[in-house]
């Protein structure tokens, strides 16, 4: 299995200059400054690398609609990682930061940015003073700065933390949040690359995508593209958490299977335990089966599936786990991340949260559950951001594959709740009312 970016990551000193450059660190860019700047641009279009952030777009294309010429443009490298489950771009940053670095100076010089930040999510302190520890010593190297050694392009690299909010992993949350206001999303059109942070043209990729692009052009476009999958081109770095014997980061080539994966890189379950069901590409990922786990992990098979390849963060759950208390834990997390500032997303995943606390209360009635199901095919697609879809994906594909699980849940519930003995006054008044 090819290791492009985790090739040899644990090398100590690697996240300083000398041990880089010896392993081939900034060779790729000595290289990129004598291309011409679309030359690089065409070659991250010939790799097919779609971004490693969630979305999945094509970064060739993504640069490609920056317009051209001079102008105040900016390049956001999306360091926030706030899906749950998801932790690769914290290793590549801590242990690895030039690869990063690397990537964000070849990028911006193909497309003509001079400004330059690393939006790092507040939590990730040390990632946060190893990437400023980088930056420092890039500049003294001659790699920041002005005319970039000797080319002509100049890069003033900033890193800047954020206070920790899943928003501000949104891509324009993330730019109100870099421009100091709250970190809410914005109405799109236009998009960044039209209208992004201070109201010019920015180019927003994430850590991974960013930190790939030395590596195609050492490769090539054309060679970075027969890894993988035809749609899915390259290596992918995933995050496995959960139920596994080995949970952590690893490299695979896109295409393999997720058995492959979650059994044979990870060991699968404890002994005695099945996977009951899975998140391909993080919590916001309409669940798998145990019958999925012969799918290519690429992004089109699991498209097709009806989930999603994500951030690559597979959480798998085993039979342990009721799908209610799954399904609890994903809404509680996005109600409370919710940033309100549109209707579907503000008062479904805040509605969701309580007709749950409702059921566990023995409450509802099986029948509840097409309201469930009902109200989150609502808020898919009628959100200002993704993060309304994020909760409703998931628990509308939990209740849809676990409805006779759910439906003895409730029944176990209301017994519950019919066997407590009348208590408080509440409870006393309730019963005088009728
Ligand atoms: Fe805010 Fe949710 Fe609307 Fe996104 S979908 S803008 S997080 S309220």
């Amino acid at each position: 299995m090819p290791h492009l970016l985790f090739d040899r990551i644990d090398e100590p000193g690697l996240n300083t200059i000398p041990v880089y450059e010896r392993r081939g660190g900034y060779s790729a860019l000595r290289k990129a400054l004598q291309m011409p700047p679309e030359a690089i641009v065409e070659e991250l279009s010939q790799s097919g690398i779609r971004g490693r952030g969630g979305a999945g777009f094509k970064m060739g294309q993504k640069a490609s609609f920056l317009p051209k010429g001079e102008m105040a443009k900016y390049l956001t490298c999306n360091a926030d990682e706030s899906e749950p489950g998801t932790f690769k771009d914290r290793e590549l940053m801590q242990k690895s930061p030039h690869t990063l670095i690397e990537g964000i100076i070849i990028t911006t010089y193909a497309t003509g940015i001079h400004h330059a930040f690393i939006y790092i999510r507040g939590e990730y302190q040390l990632q946060a003073d190893i990437l400023d520890a980088a930056v420092a010593e890039a500049e003294a190297a001659g790699y920041l700065g002005e005319n970039i050694l000797g080319s002509g392009h100049s890069l003033k690299l900033v890193v800047h933390r954020g206070a920790g909010a899943y928003i501000c992993g949104e891509e324009t949350g993330l730019l109100d949040s870099l421009e100091g206001k709250r970190g809410n999303p914005r109405l799109k059109p236009p998009f960044p690359a039209i209208e992004g942070l201070y109201a010019g043209p920015t180019l927003v990729n994430n850590v991974e995508t960013l930190g790939t692009v030395p590596t195609i052009i050492n490769m090539g476009g054309a060679d970075y593209a027969k890894i993988g999958t035809e749609g899915s081109t390259g290596t992918k770095l995933i995050s496995v958490s959960g139920d596994v014997q080995r949970p952590g980061n690893y490299e695979i080539e896109l295409g393999i299977s997720s058995r492959e994966i979650i059994y044979g890189l990870c060991g699968g379950p404890k002994p005695g335990r099945t996977v009951k069901m899975w998140f391909p590409g993080g919590s916001s990922s309409p669940v798998l089966l145990e019958q999925d786990l012969d799918l290519s992990y690429d992004f089109d098979t699991l498209a097709k599936a009806g989930s999603m390849l994500g951030s690559g963060a597979i959480i798998v759950v085993d039979d342990s786990h009721s799908a209610f208390e799954v399904m609890q834990k994903v809404v509680k997390f996005y109600a409370h991340e919710s940033c309100g500032k549109c209707v579907p997303c503000r008062e479904g995943t805040n509605w969701t949260n309580k007709f749950l606390a409702r059921i566990e209360a023995g409450e509802s009635t099986p029948m509840d559950l097409d309201i469930l199901a009902s109200v989150q095919s609502q808020i898919i697609g009628n959100c200002l951001c993704v993060l309304g879809d994020a909760m409703a994906m998931p628990v509308g594909s939990i209740v849809a594959k676990f409805r006779d699980e759910l439906e003895a849940e409730i029944e176990a519930a209301r017994e519950r709740a019919n066997a407590l003995p009348l208590t408080d006054t509440e409870d006393l008044l309730a019963l005088s009312a009728h």
